[in-house]
């Protein structure tokens, strides 16, 4: 997934990811070398869906948990998610609850190879 240029959801608003790795920062990364842990808290709600429901969504983008499911009529499963990095970090409880992660453990940071 490419970084994008900012994480608010392209519906509401609302920051999905607070200082998230950006397309911006992946730019002056390449030019630096930089390297950095992104702190993921229970504010977040990045995550990964199959391509159906991407499509379904009619987007490619940016939408937090709420618009998503408005757009497709239905609430998110454990099955619509991928089983990429991004599905692994912290989140809202919402979120928490779509992917089948209660109690489960969810990593509060993204590796820093992302971006
Ligand atoms: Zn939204």
């Amino acid at each position: 997934m490419k970084n994008p240029k900012h994480w608010n959801c392209v519906d509401c608003g609302v920051n999905t990811a607070k200082g998230g790795p950006t397309e911006e920062f992946a730019r002056r990364k390449v030019k630096r070398g930089v390297a950095k842990v992104w702190q993921a808290d229970k504010t977040w709600e990045v995550y990964e869906v199959n391509p159906q429901v991407w499509k379904a969504a009619r987007c490619r983008s940016v939408l937090c948990i709420g618009c998503i499911e408005q757009r497709i009529g239905r609430r998110l499963t454990p099955a619509d998610f991928t089983d990429g990095e991004l599905n692994q970090i912290v989140g809202t409880k919402r979120l928490s609850d779509r992917k089948g992660f209660r109690g489960k453990r969810e990593f509060g940071f993204l590796n820093p190879m992302f971006g």
